[in-house]
């Protein structure tokens, strides 16, 4: 076929862009994605030659080559591996494919990439960050079992040009064309450098090729310039902090180093061998949904997957690493080994050993528990919904705010909140909505607060979801405060039924002119509020209404029952009017104005903000002493 000359889709130009010009300080960077790459691309090849040995035929001498010349300054990385046809490169190296990019670009245009270029990292850019060092890319590939070759050509900007080629063997050769700025990425000890602390581990040689200025090429007395072992497979003693940051800084992509690291071995049954990370911070795309999750799972060495999603149940999603079990055969597809009784087993294993581990970060590093919990204890939550057995274990590791802990880094434990509580209580009183500091000052924790009793405030969108699933925790059940009657004391029922009385009539009057409502009632719940909205105990809270209706669901409103505050002066004010004067149309909009204030209160929004901002300026052209 004759050259093409094609365009990025409008989504990478952008991307270049960014990494162009916001990743400058990172360039060194682009060594390290490019030798994954190629050793990505043997570890496929690897894999698919189980099936069909044919396809690596006599070359499966694994090799990764580094070219310097500096003659023509350029630096090419070759490999023989899997290769690209010229359709995989069109769909490789054209499009950025995944879904998460636009949402991703606007992400980085509110919090300016430029000043804080770890965000791209985190997103991957994999290929492209080449562009850091060169004006010019050149592809040349020729895939296992095929004779043509291709050769993909760009030069930043706006598109790029395949054509046939030729090329001696399999694999891909990737030639940067440095910029002036770049050229030491040309030098010996520049490379070997970066190699040692990027690419120790890969798997593959990593030889190096010089050719100077003269066109010269000089004898390299140690051409080959990684350690070559794998880090999972070397024991513990050998391997320092360093070892471990820069390998899970290499498979994550993260410009940070890991909050914590779990390196095991499973002996007896069951072996296999475990380097997983807790990660510092979420990745920028890891709620756009199509982020790959699991860590890399490995044969003997070989590596079948590079994420395996079944190593890990969804709520752990978060968790990094590699994975290499003896146990599993090495000729089976992987669908197969995904439904592999082994790995369900390994699964359990590692699900264990990552609660554990944080569980004892909980315990004698809260400080660093904390960080890692406002990142990913949404996601952990997850758990007690979908891991039944482990329930209790995740509910232990949960932090929560609470009357008692209501500034934004201030939390308590189950445990914690269980430890102030009398023998004979046996609730733990919880409130739902969108921010701390109204939960705390909302007058459903009122009277709790007053009897020094702690309520929970839950803030995030899915911590309403996370207590229905828990339904109780040691023995005690989860009460939410807005709904359902409110416990009253003895004394403050014998109140009440006195209040009962005089209000019965007034609270019938309002009934018929709040006509939506279930029911008006009087409560013990207040102390110093005048009114609020509750629902029944069955009924959905507001919260649940409100998201659910984020999400585009179309729920109908939970009827609700106003409270008042039969303490109250205003209350109380407007049983005098009422006692007064039957008539008095301000009877209504008193009574009107209390469900405005509850409204607000539940963190709702009024459905007639014209009509209240009339009825209080009817009250104020009109005082109730006029
Ligand atoms: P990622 O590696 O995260 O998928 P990249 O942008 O680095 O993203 O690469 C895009 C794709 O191009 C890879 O998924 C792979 O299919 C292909 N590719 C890149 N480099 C090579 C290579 N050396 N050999 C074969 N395929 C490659």
């Amino acid at each position: 076929m004759a050259e093409e000359k094609k365009e990025f889709k409008a989504e990478l130009k952008q991307v270049m862009d960014i990494i162009i010009h916001s990743l400058y300080s990172h360039r060194e960077i682009f060594l390290r994605e490019l030798i994954s790459n190629a050793c990505d691309a043997v570890d496929r090849l690897r894999f698919d030659a189980i099936q069909q040995p044919e396809l690596t035929g006599d070359d499966a001498d694994w090799s990764i080559r580094v070219m310097a010349d500096k003659q023509h300054g350029t630096l090419t990385i070759a490999d023989n591996g899997k290769g690209m046809t010229r359709e995989e490169m069109d769909d490789n190296l054209g499009t950025i494919a995944r879904s998460g990019t636009k949402n991703f670009l606007q992400q980085l245009k509110e919090q300016n990439a430029k000043e804080r270029p770890e965000l791209i990292g985190q997103f991957g850019v994999g290929f492209y960050s080449a562009f850091m060092v060169a004006d010019q890319v050149t592809v040349l590939s020729r895939a296992a079992g095929q004779e043509a070759a291709v050769r993909w050509t760009c030069s930043g900007g706006e598109g790029y040009t395949l054509e046939d080629a030729e090329k001696s063997g399999r694999g891909t050769e990737i030639t940067l064309h440095l910029r002036e700025d770049a050229k030491e990425f040309l030098d010996e000890w520049r490379i070997r450098e970066l190699i040692k602390k990027y690419s120790d581990f890969v798997a593959y040689p990593i030889s190096l090729e010089l050719v100077d200025e003269k066109g010269d090429s000089p004898a390299i007395t140690n051409p080959v310039m990684n350690a070559m072992k794998a880090i999972w497979i070397r024991p513990k003693s050998e391997l320092k902090e360093d070892d471990y940051n820069e390998f899970y800084k290499a498979i994550s992509h993260d410009f940070q180093n890991p909050a914590r690291v779990i390196h095991y071995a499973a002996e007896g049954t069951l072996e296999f061998k475990a380097l997983l990370f807790l990660p510092g911070r979420r990745p920028l795309d890891f709620f756009f949904g199509d982020a790959k999750t699991g860590p890399a799972l490995y044969i003997q060495r070989v590596q079948i997957m590079d994420h395996c999603e079944k190593l890990l149940p969804r709520y752990l999603r978060f968790v990094k690493g590699v994975v290499d079990s003896s146990d599993l055969p090495l000729n089976v597809s992987r669908e197969m080994v995904q439904h592999s009784a082994v790995l369900a087993k390994i699964q359990k294993n590692l699900v264990s050993k990552t609660l554990s581990e944080l569980a004892e970060m909980k315990t004698k590093n809260y400080d660093e528990y904390v960080k890692f919990f406002k990142e990913f204890g949404d996601v952990l939550k997850e758990g007690v919904h979908e891991d039944y057995a482990n329930r209790e274990k995740i509910a232990d590791l949960l932090l929560f705010h609470s009357t008692t802990a209501d500034k934004q880094d201030q939390y308590v434990t189950l445990e914690q909140y269980l430890s102030t509580l009398s023998e004979d209580r046996k609730e733990i009183y919880y409130l739902c909505g969108e921010h701390l500091a109204a939960l705390a000052a909302s007058p459903y924790v009122e009277t709790f607060k007053a009897k020094g009793e702690e309520v929970l405030l839950l803030t995030s969108p899915v911590d309403e979801w996370m207590i229905d699933a828990l339904h109780e925790y040691k023995g005690k059940t989860f009460k939410a405060v807005d709904r359902g009657e409110a416990q009253a004391g003895e004394e403050e029922q014998k109140a009440l039924e006195q209040n009962q009385e005089l209000f019965s009539s007034l609270l019938q009057f309002l009934k018929g002119k709040l006509d939506t409502l279930k029911e008006v009632r009087l409560s013990a719940r207040l102390k110093n509020s005048a009114a609020c909205l509750v629902v029944d105990e069955q009924g959905m809270s507001a919260q649940m209404e409100r998201m659910m209706r984020k999400m585009g669901q179309d729920v109908p409103t939970a009827e609700r029952i106003l409270e008042l505050n039969p303490e109250h002066p205003a209350v109380k004010a407007m049983l005098d009017l009422y006692e007064k004067d039957r008539k008095d149309e301000r009877v209504e909009l008193y009574g009107r104005l209390f469900y405005d204030e509850a409204v607000i209160a539940e963190g709702s929004r009024l459905e007639d903000p014209a009509a209240f901002a009339e009825r209080i300026n009817r009250l104020i052209a009109q005082p109730p002493t006029a």
